[in-house]
């Protein structure tokens, strides 16, 4: 069972289906199931600084970061260009000089 939502505009909680529409038997409004709060959420992703990063963007990494499964360093104040945004915990994709395709967190880098 799932629950109805209440009415948007009177709040009444004796809401029920008709069809693919709500139905308030309070007020008699009628609304489409989820239209009530429709507000798209679209990922964001931020830099260090809280500036908001798209796909092709410059950034330089703040801090060193060990790469996984080398000994190698990626150094703070490494510039990576052209990154993408993927969803994931790692949400940049990016290829960086000397290192190859990788993996980093926005919350380690800084557009410029
Ligand atoms: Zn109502």
């Amino acid at each position: 069972m799932t629950t109805l939502p209440n009415c948007p505009e009177c709040n009444s909680e004796y809401t029920y289906e008709d069809g693919s529409m709500l139905v308030c038997p309070m007020c008699a409004h009628e609304w489409v199931a989820g239209e009530e709060n429709n507000v798209e959420e679209e990922k964001v992703y931020r830099d260090s600084n809280g500036n908001i990063l798209q796909d092709g963007d410059t950034v330089t990494v703040i801090k060193d970061l060990k790469v996984k499964g080398s000994s190698s360093v990626l150094k703070m104040g490494t510039r990576v260009k052209n990154i993408r945004l993927v969803d994931g915990d790692h949400n940049i994709d990016c290829k960086i000089d000397g290192f190859g395709a990788m993996k980093l967190k926005s919350e380690f880098v800084k557009k410029i």
